[in-house]
């Protein structure tokens, strides 16, 4: 599964208000969703604690939520499945980014594999934290 904004990261569930998606424009990302606004109240934000001690915030549902710490080796198959998408030639040459080299895509998979994630770090509502542009 590859991460949208704005959806939960386990079910795809809308945790935030969506304002617009790619159309047929964008091949790559078609239906994807591009532009969010307010959260929603069934919306967490999760900072999962990293292999490094740094931390990567996850958007997940209420329902999802108590779910979290049991689904941490798919939700890490997520991350690098949208890793390897965003570095991919069709998803920067769609959004008019330079492709990377082989090289390139390599080392930035590469920080993703070296930092797995282990566990909750903190929870909090997107309500809380969040208001908008
Ligand atoms: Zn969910």
């Amino acid at each position: 599964m590859i991460k949208q904004p704005g959806l939960c990261t386990l079910c795809a569930t809308e945790c935030f208000e969506i304002v617009t998606r790619y159309d047929s424009g964008f091949p790559h990302l078609e239906g994807r969703v591009r532009q969010v606004a307010n959260p929603l109240d069934l919306a967490w934000r999760v900072a999962l604690v990293l292999f490094d001690g740094s931390h990567a915030d996850l958007t997940f549902c209420e329902d999802c939520l108590p779910e979290v710490e049991n689904r941490i080796p798919e939700i890490y198959r997520t991350m690098i499945e949208s890793c390897q998408d965003e570095i991919s030639d069709g998803f920067r040459g769609n959004v008019g980014l330079n492709l990377f080299s082989e090289e390139e895509k390599a080392v930035h998979l590469q920080m993703l594999l070296d930092r797995p994630p282990l566990g909750i770090l903190y929870k909090v509502k997107w309500s809380e934290v969040y208001h908008g542009h």
